[in-house]
């Protein structure tokens, strides 16, 4: 598969080409066709691989595909990940993609003010990236609603667990819709985590790199 047979509208087309991405890595090339159709996937794939731009592109797609979503409130994409570090090149991978679509991207997580997230948030955003625990805080402080969050992935989620995040994890998935569209990319894949896809996935693809 190339990028064009993916169908990318001329806009994310001529982003990925000024990223320098000729042709889609393996990630890529067998989760965009299943992400794109709507599907939910297990993506088992490491740092490196690709993986950010094949959950966020279709998350671009997804956001342009949703009008009816506009006047609500609140992340329509929701993205969660283990360490700032990971939360932030998302986020920066995230802004390269958005930026043409003037969809504005937030990125909360621990070591920044609380404050400042907060009025970032209640500025509104359509994607967030966030790690677990502080993105919770956010939460109990009303700094944002799930009520138009329809695309969530799980980035890491093996790192997450291992980090102690379950509970918030947990805690974060039951407060988005039910009829999401939902994505978990894990770099291995242990009993916890599978039972986690089995409970929150809906008849997911799995792809292996
Ligand atoms: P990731 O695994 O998502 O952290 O991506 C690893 C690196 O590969 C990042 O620097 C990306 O910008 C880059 N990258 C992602 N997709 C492609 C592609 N199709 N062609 C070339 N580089 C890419």
């Amino acid at each position: 598969k190339t990028f064009e047979e993916c169908g990318f509208a001329p806009q994310i087309m001529a982003a990925i080409k000024k990223q320098g991405y000729e042709k889609p890595t393996s990630i890529q090339c067998q989760a965009l066709p299943v992400v794109l159709s709507g599907r939910d996937i297990i993506g088992i794939a490491k740092t490196g691989s690709g993986k950010t731009a094949a959950f966020v592109l279709p998350m671009i797609v997804h956001i342009m595909d949703q009008p009816e979503l506009q006047k609500e409130e609140g992340p329509i994409g929701v993205i969660c990940a283990p360490t700032r570090e990971l939360a932030h090149q998302i986020y920066l991978e995230a802004k390269k993609f958005a930026k043409a679509y003037g969809i504005r991207v937030s990125a909360v997580y621990g070591g920044m003010s609380k404050l400042e997230q907060f009025k970032e948030l209640k500025a509104g955003c359509e994607i967030v990236v966030a790690t677990p625990g502080r993105l919770i805080d956010m939460l109990k402080m009303k700094a944002l609603t799930m009520l138009r969050a329809t695309y969530l992935v799980l980035d890491e989620a093996d790192r997450m667990f291992d980090l102690g995040f379950e509970p918030q994890v947990r805690s974060i998935v039951g407060q988005i819709r039910p009829d999401r569209q939902t994505l978990l990319f894990s770099a291995t894949m242990p009993r916890k985590v599978e039972k986690l896809a089995r409970e929150i996935l809906s008849d997911p693809v799995r792809v292996t790199v």
